[in-house]
């Protein structure tokens, strides 16, 4: 076994504290990987404070991993010691099934998606993330890193980045295309530095007025403050798609009657409570409300290859271990600029 030393929450009112634990040895297919970067996801948050209800404890959160290969199984064809790879949310699922031969392993039909932290693995044993020394994974969940991009900002990629590129290309933003996001944030940033690639008009909605002249310089075409009385009065029926990445309960109502007839809403936000749809607003137009999910490996893989090709990477802070529990009170104020990444070399801090 492999003696990791991490960070670690203990109870949903615990905060992240040095915990040492194992990873398995390399089997023939796995890759050893040593972290170098790990992004903090509002859903770390989520899942430490138990907000979903499926917190296992001791849990140690981090799923936008990027690190250095250290050793690799004698199958392994993709990866050697030296190489740069990633670590999303998911590191195995049954790889059978319809949805997993179609690489949407994340959607797999027998529910048996592993998630890369607080899940069981299929040895029974429950899974440890990025707050941490080391990871090994099946070959077949880790990711090729461009080597042309800045490596701490390429790890919220892994799940911010794949999480809106994918239901933005599902529902084909592109020219021609009126886009909205709701919640600057982690998700939302990446979602309009793709919507603005992909060439679709792309309007950012927040809270924050502080926000605004930022949106702009990461592709927004033009900012919506919803704290303005009547803010969604003007563009009523406009929208083709909106993305919500709001991880706090909201009134959806108002995006709905921004959607043109047979427009789509669709949260990628997971909020702690349940949204409430009037019928009224999705009878009137044949609108859609729908969710979807991260996003497969192979979709992953293509992101990161599209993000090489256009620079795109993550707006990053960079944070320590140290501060770990101020970082995560940011998030929850909605005051980060646009992802914490933690640098492995803080663990020790
Ligand atoms: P984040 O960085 O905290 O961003 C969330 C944004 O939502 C905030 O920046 C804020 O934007 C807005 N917001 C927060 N509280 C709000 C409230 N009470 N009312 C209205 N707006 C509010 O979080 P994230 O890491 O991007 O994650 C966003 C959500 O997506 C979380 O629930 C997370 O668990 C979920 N998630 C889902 C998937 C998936 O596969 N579906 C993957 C990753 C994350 P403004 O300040 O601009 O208003
Ligand atoms: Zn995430
Ligand atoms: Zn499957």
């Amino acid at each position: 076994m492999i003696k990791t030393h991490g960070f670690a929450v203990q109870s949903a009112t615990s905060v992240p504290a040095p915990f040492d634990y194992e990873q398995r040895e390399p089997g023939p297919k796995d890759v050893q990987i040593s972290i170098d970067f790990c992004g903090v996801c509002h859903s770390d948050i989520h899942q430490a404070h138990n907000d979903w209800g499926n917190g296992n404890y001791p849990m140690v959160p981090g799923h936008e991993i990027i690190g250095t290969v250290k050793r690799v199984g004698a199958e392994v064809t993709k990866f050697k010691v030296g190489d740069l790879a990633g670590v999303g949310c998911m590191v195995d699922s049954c790889r059978v099934c319809a949805s997993c031969k179609e690489g949407e392993e994340q959607y797999c039909d027998k529910g048996e998606t592993v998630m890369t932290y607080n899940a069981k693995g299929k040895d029974g044993k429950y899974t440890f993330g990025g707050y941490g020394e080391n990871i090994v994974v099946d070959e077949a969940f880790v990711l090729t890193v461009p080597r042309n991009l800045n490596p701490a900002a390429v790890a919220p990629l892994l799940c911010a980045g794949i999480t809106t590129y994918s239901p933005l290309k599902h529902w084909k933003a592109g020219p021609g295309k009126m886009i909205g996001v709701i919640g600057l944030g982690g998700l939302g940033h990446m979602a309009l530095k793709f919507s603005h690639a992909f060439g679709a008009k792309t309007v950012q909605f927040t809270r924050s007025s502080a926000k605004i002249a930022d949106a702009k310089r990461l592709g927004a075409d033009e900012v919506i403050l919803t704290k303005e009385p009547n803010w969604h009065t003007s563009h009523a029926g406009t929208f083709d798609f909106i993305l919500d990445c709001v991880s706090a309960a909201h009134d959806i109502t108002p995006y709905l009657a921004l959607l043109k007839r047979g427009g789509t809403l669709c949260t990628v936000g997971l909020p702690a409570t349940p949204l409430a749809i009037s019928a009224f607003s999705v009878v009137q137009g044949r609108k859609s409300f729908a969710g979807s999910n991260i996003g497969g490996i192979k979709e992953t893989q293509e992101m990161l290859d599209f993000c090489s090709e256009h620079n795109i990477v993550s707006d990053i802070e960079m944070t320590s271990f140290g501060k770990i529990e101020e970082a995560w009170e940011r998030v929850i104020k909605g005051d980060v600029k646009y992802r914490f990444v933690l640098d492995l070399k803080t663990l020790k801090s």
